[in-house]
């Protein structure tokens, strides 16, 4: 067994990290959160680093890279403790190239791929609805077949920078007949389109990024934007549950990176902070807790890059998908409630960043599947 990460995936992380490092010191990234604002500038200079085009064949504009060196970008960009990096960074990778390159067709793949590679869309993923988070195969939004078109009426919820995007990708039911999930189609909605609106909801965490109310009030789609074509119709479920493996790699490795964020600013407070006439890491009661804090770590570290080699050697990887999605978010929660502790008083002060962590970290620990939904998965495959 080789642990070993290779000189190019080293030099990936060390660009990445030093990238980060450079354009979002934590000084700004306090200023961001408490402005709910995202600086175009940086995701500018992200873009120049070539990183977009990470997973995407190069036959498509992309640099070819293995999940692998796409874990190693999410981790790292997460580790400034700065969620709209990554947020806007996915909306580009996971929610846009992977979900094109891996459901759309050829057609769709000259389209999309190369802008998307070169940073120039953005695309939100519509498939959470007010009444249907968990259960998504009950979606209820319509795509009702009309002429050269589908007409799309229903409302989406929770959808990340859908007023931002270019493009979402919305499931929507072609076929009300049939069972839940075999009357199901993936659309590519151009934001654009008369009749869709976005709104941006408030929330508790996550201020750099938009979560989004989407109203679809007779919004043509051209049949042409099928994710897959029209071979696609109603097979939407089962390319969505083709790509959940990608997403719940995403959402870990992003985890990974925040927990990091928490521990390694957590860890230095118990050396600096005094009391008693000590510093407070000497108590065994705090130092206990970062020693649990790093035993987290590693075991969500272990499960984050287990699944990215599995996902490179093309294995069965649905159970151990789960698995680092659940280990991962809740590390990085974990991580952020025993930061509170560790900061005391200046926890719940917005000059210090334990408040956000944990407020941003509910955040991957709902979306993209709740825990107890991972729990239901892993148990199914136990054959339960
Ligand atoms: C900030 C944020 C961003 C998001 N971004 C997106 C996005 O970009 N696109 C998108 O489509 N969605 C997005 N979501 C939605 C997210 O995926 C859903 O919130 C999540 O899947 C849970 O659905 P729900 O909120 O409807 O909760 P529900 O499904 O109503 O669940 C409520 C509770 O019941 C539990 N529960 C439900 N069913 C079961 C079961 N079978 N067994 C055991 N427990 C169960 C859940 O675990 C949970 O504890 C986002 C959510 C948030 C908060």
């Amino acid at each position: 067994m080789d642990f070993q990460f290779s000189e190019q995936q080293e030099m990936l992380r060390a660009t990445v990290r030093e990238f980060v490092e450079r354009e979002c010191p934590k000084s700004l990234v306090r200023k961001w959160d408490e402005e709910h604002s995202f600086p175009p500038q940086v995701f500018e200079k992200l873009k120049s680093l070539g990183v977009m085009g990470i997973i995407t064949p190069a036959e498509y504009g992309g640099t070819g890279g293995s999940i692998l060196d796409y874990t190693i970008v999410c981790e790292e960009l997460s580790r400034s403790g700065f969620w709209g990096l990554a947020s806007y960074f996915n909306a580009v990778i996971m929610y846009g190239a992977d979900m094109i390159y891996h459901c759309g067709n050829e057609e769709q793949k000259r389209y999309f791929l190369p802008r998307l590679c070169r940073g120039e869309l953005l695309f939100a993923y519509g498939i959470t609805e007010p009444d249907s988070g968990s259960d998504a195969a009950a979606a209820r939004t319509s795509a009702v077949e009309q002429g050269d078109h589908y007409v799309l009426n229903g409302t989406k919820m929770f959808i990340t920078l859908a007023d931002k995007a270019d493009y979402t990708i919305t499931l929507a039911r072609t076929n009300k007949d049939v069972s839940k999930h075999k009357g199901l189609s993936l659309f590519i909605v151009d934001t654009k389109s008369d009749g869709y609106s976005a709104r941006p909801l408030k929330k508790m965490g996550g201020f750099t990024d938009t979560t989004c109310e989407v109203v679809f009030d007779n919004v043509k789609v051209p049949k042409a934007n099928v994710l897959g074509g029209p071979e696609a119709v109603n097979r939407g479920w089962q390319l969505l549950i083709s790509t959940l493996e990608t997403e719940h790699l995403e959402v870990a490795a992003n985890s990974l990176g925040y927990a990091q964020a928490a521990f390694d600013d957590s860890l230095q407070y118990a050396k600096e902070r005094n009391a008693f006439d000590q510093p407070i890491g000497k108590f065994q009661a705090i130092s206990h807790m970062l020693a649990e804090m790093a035993v987290d770590l590693h075991l969500a570290r272990l499960c984050v890059y287990h699944l990215a080699w599995l996902r490179d050697a093309d294995k069965p990887c649905y159970r151990e998908s789960c698995m680092a999605k659940l280990v991962a978010t809740e590390c990085w929660t974990n991580m952020a409630h025993r930061a509170m502790q560790i900061f005391g008083g200046y926890s719940l002060m917005y000059e210090y960043d334990a408040q956000r962590y944990l407020r941003d970290s509910y955040i991957l620990l709902i979306g993209g599947g709740t825990r107890q939904i991972q729990k239901n998965m892993i148990a199914k495959s136990l054959g339960l």
